[in-house]
C-alpha cells in the first residue's frame, strides 16, 4: 500500500507532476493570486474570461493542486457549510452544473458524473437524525428496499437521496483547470511561496509582486502567513482507496449509478465509486497538528487506515479481500464559526475566500466567481450573498487550547458514535462536542 503521495488521484494521473517554473523575479501585474487550488484557479479563470486584458498571475508554493484540491473525496456537492439561506442554496446547487459545464467546455476529463448522493443510516439513531432532516439534505427519502435497488449496504435502515451532487476525480479537475487558466494567458509560478501579503505587494523569496489587487487562496495553509496564525484552523482528513473491485464483488454491491455515499454516523465517512471501479472512503485520522502545522505530504497514521478499512468492510463485507491501494491525508480550513466567507477590501486591494471546511469542491467555484466580481468592482447577485464581506468571526484560541479542543471534540464525537451503536439511543455527548467546538450551524 502506498502512503501519502500526496494522493491516489495524482498517482492515477502519473504521479507528482513536474513543477512549472518559479517566479523569475519581481513583476508588476493587475491581479496576483496566491494559491493554485480550486479557489485561486477558479478566480483566475473567471477574471480572465470576464476581462482578457487583465494581467493576472498565480503564485503557488508547491504545485497546482498540491493542497486539498488534489486530495479530496471528489464530492462536488451543492452545499456550503453552515449557509442554509435560499440565495446561497440556489447559487451552490447551480454551481454543480457550472463546474460540469466548464469542465466540458475546457475538455477537462475529470470523471464528472452527476449521480447524486446518498446519506445512509446504519443504526436507529442515525435513522432518526436522517428522518428529522430529509429536507435539510434537499433530498428524497429511500426505504431500505429502494436503497437496495441502488446499492446494497450491510445493515442499512434507510437513506436520503440528494440529486445535486456529482462525483469527480479531484486532481484531474485541478490539473485541467490549471491548464485552462494558462491557455487564457495566466502564468502559474510554482515552487514560489508568498512569504507575506501586504497592500499592493506579495513578497516572495524570488522578488516582489506588485499588484493592484491580491487574492489570498491559501485555505488550510493560511496559518503559515504572517499575522494569520489563528484565522483558519487546518483540519486534517484521511482517505483510503481500494484496488479495482472484481466484477463479482461489484455484482454483490450494485451501485451502478455511482452516487457518492456518506454514512450518518457523527464521525461520518464520505465515499465514492471511482471511474475505474475502486472505492475511496474518507474520514477521520489525526485531526490537527500542534500550532496549526498544515501538512506533511499526505502522511497517514496506521490506525486511521485500519479504521477506514474497517468501516469499508462493515458497509460492504464483500470487499474484505480487496487490497487497499493507497492512503493519504490533506488539510482543509475552518473559521471559528465553521462557516466560510469571501471578502475584499478596496482600501488594501486584498481579497480572500475560504473556510470551506469539508465542503469546498463546489463552493470554491462559487467563491472564485464572487471574487471575480469583487475584484472587478462589480455588484451582482453573487456579491450580495450572506457569506460575502460578512463580519469576520473571532480568532481560534491560542495553543495549547487549539490542540486540546480539536482533539477533544473528535474524541467526544467518537465516544458518542460508540454509545449510539451500543445503546441505540441518541448520545448527549454530541451536544457537548457541539458546545465545545461552537459548531452550532451544522
Ligand atoms: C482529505 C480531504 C477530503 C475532502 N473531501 C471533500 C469532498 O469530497 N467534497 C468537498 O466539497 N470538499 C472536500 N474537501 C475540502 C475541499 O477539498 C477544499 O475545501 C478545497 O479543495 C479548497 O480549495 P482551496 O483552493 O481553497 O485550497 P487548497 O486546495 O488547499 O489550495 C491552497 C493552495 O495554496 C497553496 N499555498 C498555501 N500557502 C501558500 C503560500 N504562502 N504561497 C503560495 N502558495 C501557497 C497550497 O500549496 C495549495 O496548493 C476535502 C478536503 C480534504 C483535505
Amino acid at each position: 500500500m502506498l502512503i501519502g503521495g500526496p494522493s491516489f488521484w495524482f498517482t492515477e494521473l502519473g504521479g507528482t507532476p513536474r513543477r512549472r517554473p518559479r517566479l523569475p523575479g519581481g513583476v508588476d501585474c493587475d491581479v496576483a493570486i496566491v494559491g493554485a487550488g480550486y479557489t485561486g484557479l477558479w478566480t483566475a479563470y473567471y477574471l480572465k474570461r470576464a476581462d482578457p486584458s487583465l494581467r493576472v498571475i498565480v503564485l503557488e508554493r508547491e504545485f497546482a493542486g498540491y493542497g486539498a484540491s488534489g486530495r479530496n473525496g471528489g464530492w462536488l456537492a451543492g452545499a456550503v457549510a453552515g449557509m442554509h439561506d435560499d440565495a446561497t442554496v440556489a447559487a451552490i446547487r447551480a454551481t454543480v452544473d457550472e463546474v460540469g459545464r466548464v469542465a466540458a467546455a475546457e475538455h477537462i476529463d475529470c470523471a464528472f458524473h452527476r449521480g447524486g448522493a446518498l446519506a445512509v443510516a446504519t443504526g436507529p439513531t442515525q435513522l432518526e437524525r436522517l428522518r428529522e432532516h430529509p429536507l435539510a439534505h434537499g433530498g428524497q427519502w429511500l426505504e431500505p428496499a429502494q436503497l437496495h435497488e441502488r446499492v446494497r449496504i450491510a445493515g442499512a435502515l434507510g437513506a436520503v437521496y440528494d440529486p445535486d451532487v456529482a462525483r469527480i476525480q479531484p486532481a484531474a479537475l485541478v490539473r485541467g483547470l490549471a491548464v485552462a487558466v494558462e491557455r487564457l494567458g495566466v502564468p502559474i509560478y510554482e515552487g514560489t511561496p508568498a512569504t507575506a501579503i501586504e497592500p499592493r505587494v506579495v513578497r516572495t523569496p524570488f522578488g516582489d509582486v506588485r499588484a493592484a489587487r491580491i487574492v489570498r487562496a491559501t485555505e488550510g495553509y493560511t496559518a503559515d502567513l504572517p499575522g494569520l496564525k489563528r484565522l483558519l484552523l487546518p483540519l486534517r482528513s484521511t482517505i483510503v482507496v481500494t484496488a479495482p473491485l472484481p466484477d463479482d464483488v461489484w455484482a454483490a454491491i450494485g451501485w451502478e449509478n455511482a452516487e457518492t455515499i456518506a454514512d450518518a454516523a457523527l464521525s461520518y465517512a464520505y465515499i465514492q465509486r471511482t471511474a475505474d471501479g475502486r472505492i475511496a472512503i474518507g474520514g477521520r485520522g489525526r485531526p490537527y497538528y500542534f500550532r496549526s502545522g498544515s501538512d506533511r505530504y499526505g502522511e497517514v497514521e496506521n490506525w486511521a487506515v485500519r479504521r477506514l478499512t474497517a468501516k469499508l468492510h462493515e458497509l460492504w463485507p464483500a470487499t474484505r479481500d480487496v487490497p487497499i491501494a493507497q492512503a493519504w491525508s490533506g488539510v482543509f480550513g475552518a473559521l471559528r464559526d465553521w462557516t466560510p466567507m469571501v471578502a475584499f477590501d478596496p482600501a488594501t486591494g486584498i481579497g480572500w475566500a475560504g473556510g470551506w471546511v469539508g465542503e469546498g469542491v463546489a463552493a470554491a467555484n462559487l467563491g472564485g466567481r464572487i471574487l471575480c466580481d469583487l475584484v472587478r468592482g462589480e455588484s451582482s447577485d453573487l456579491t450580495r450573498l450572506p457569506m460575502v464581506n460578512r463580519p469576520a468571526p473571532r480568532k481560534w484560541e491560542p495553543e495549547p487550547l487549539r490542540l486540546l479542543a480539536s482533539h477533544g471534540v473528535y474524541w467526544v464525537i467518537d465516544q458518542a458514535d460508540r454509545q449510539e451503536a451500543e445503546t441505540g439511543r441518541a448520545s448527549r455527548l454530541y451536544d457537548l462536542a457541539k458546545l465545545v467546538s461552537g459548531r452550532e450551524a451544522e
